[in-house]
C-alpha cells in the first residue's frame, strides 16, 4: 500500500459528482484521508470511501437476493391449503349466507363446508369458492 498523505490521490466518493472519483487529499486524520478535493469538479469534502448508503443498501440488497427470495418461494410453494386456511382463520371471515356481498379475496364460512376463499365473483350474483377439498359455486347477493 502507498502511504496516503496530504496531496496524495485517492479514490474517494464525490458528495457532488455521486461517484467514486479519484481526489487529492488536503487533510489527514492519522493514517486516513480527512478532507479530499475532487479533481473532477474540485468540490472539496469530507474523505468517504464509497457511498455509504449505496454501499449500505447494496449488501442489504446482496443478502436478500441471495436469500429472502429463495426462502420467499420455498415457503410460498411448500405452504399447503391447510396452512393456508389456518392463516386464514386467523383473519376476519364472513359467514356465508346467499343474501351475503362477497368479494375475490374475501374468506368465508359456510355451515356445511367450513372455511373457504372466494376465488372470483361473477355478476350479479354467484362466487367461486375454494373449500378444503372443492371449489364450489355459490349464490350471493339474493335479497
Ligand atoms: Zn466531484
Amino acid at each position: 500500500m502507498v502511504k496516503t498523505a496530504v496531496g496524495s490521490d485517492v479514490e474517494a466518493y464525490c458528495t457532488k459528482c455521486k461517484i467514486v472519483l479519484a481526489h487529492s487529499v488536503v487533510a489527514m486524520e492519522g493514517a486516513k484521508p480527512r478532507r479530499v478535493r475532487c479533481n473532477t469538479c474540485s468540490g472539496e469534502h469530507n474523505y468517504r470511501a464509497a457511498k455509504p448508503v449505496a454501499k449500505t443498501a447494496a449488501k442489504a440488497t446482496a443478502k436478500k437476493t441471495a436469500k429472502t427470495p429463495k426462502k420467499a418461494t420455498t415457503k410460498r410453494t411448500r405452504q399447503s391449503w391447510e396452512e393456508v386456511m389456518q392463516e386464514a382463520s386467523a383473519k376476519p371471515h364472513k359467514k356465508y349466507s346467499m343474501s351475503g356481498n362477497y368479494g375475490e379475496g374475501d374468506w368465508i364460512e359456510h355451515a356445511t363446508f367450513g372455511l373457504g376463499c372466494v376465488q372470483t365473483f361473477t355478476a350479479p350474483n354467484k362466487i367461486t369458492v375454494r373449500f378444503t377439498d372443492s371449489t364450489r359455486m355459490l349464490v350471493c347477493n339474493r335479497s
